[in-house]
């Protein structure tokens, strides 16, 4: 468990996320003008990263199950890989994706 998201007030580490993603809906936020629903689709995957995000470091058999890349990212050997959160998509096209919980699971059989 990452006490970084469960303390109040929150860590500076939290904070600067926060501000990341608001800063990011900010400098979108003309575009809801021409395209609404696209505006509204970005805050609602802007919600779901930080929510899945913070799960997954408060809940490590959360994050192993629903998030396994982003469990590798932080519990694996190499944490210059791995880089997703809520998904491995860009990962596995940047070549970045290195399945450290997988091969764990192979040496345990
Ligand atoms: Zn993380």
């Amino acid at each position: 468990m990452d006490l970084h998201y469960a303390r109040k007030p929150r860590h500076k580490t939290i904070w600067k996320e926060i501000i990341g993603l608001s800063v990011l809906a900010l400098v979108h936020a003309p575009l809801f003008l021409v395209a609404p629903v696209f505006y509204g689709t970005l805050l609602l995957l802007l919600v779901r990263y930080f929510y899945i995000h913070k799960k997954s470091h408060l809940n490590v058999g959360w994050a192993k199950q629903n998030v396994p890349w982003h469990w590798d990212h932080h519990m694996g050997k190499n944490q210059d890989a791995n880089w997703g959160v809520t998904t491995d998509m860009w990962d596995l096209i940047m070549k970045t994706r290195i399945k450290h919980l997988e091969d764990l699971k192979n040496e345990e059989k």
